[in-house]
């Protein structure tokens, strides 16, 4: 049997509201369409993994855990909930709010990162600071 690709979906800001850190027991309502989205991926096929820097701690990523199994059920239709912290060789792709995709050519990366950083005030201060921009 063929193995399923693997995708990875970034937690806060991508599927889960978020404002600012918390704690590690808090975790946003989901964004409007995120469930659709996720069930879109799952009846296409993927196999999905949640990515997130707060599951480097096993509190945190209990957490996560739970909050997926109460938003996204369907999944377990399918498969285990993953949720990881690491970049794993056996991921295909990342969806992430903070994600430049690289398609072999630096110059349109270089679009791509003009166009996040016009979207990102706090990352075009830091850079307007030091005059990089
Ligand atoms: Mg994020």
């Amino acid at each position: 049997m063929k193995r399923r690709p693997r995708i990875a979906i970034d937690l806060d800001k991508t599927i889960a509201h978020y404002d600012g850190w918390i704690n590690a027991y808090t975790v946003g309502e989901p964004l409007e369409g995120a469930v659709e989205f996720i069930r879109t991926l799952q009846q296409a096929g993927w196999y999905i993994y949640i990515f997130s820097a707060r599951a480097e701690d096993t509190v945190s990523k209990s957490v996560i855990q739970e909050w997926v199994c109460k938003h996204f059920p369907f999944l377990l239709d399918t498969q285990k909930i993953f949720v990881t912290n690491v970049k794993s060789r056996d991921i295909e792709c990342f969806v992430d709010d903070r994600a430049i995709p690289f398609w072999g050519d630096y110059e349109a990366t270089l679009d791509y990162l003009a166009e996040y950083v016009k979207k990102k005030e706090d990352v075009k201060e830091a850079l307007a600071e030091r005059k990089l921009i």
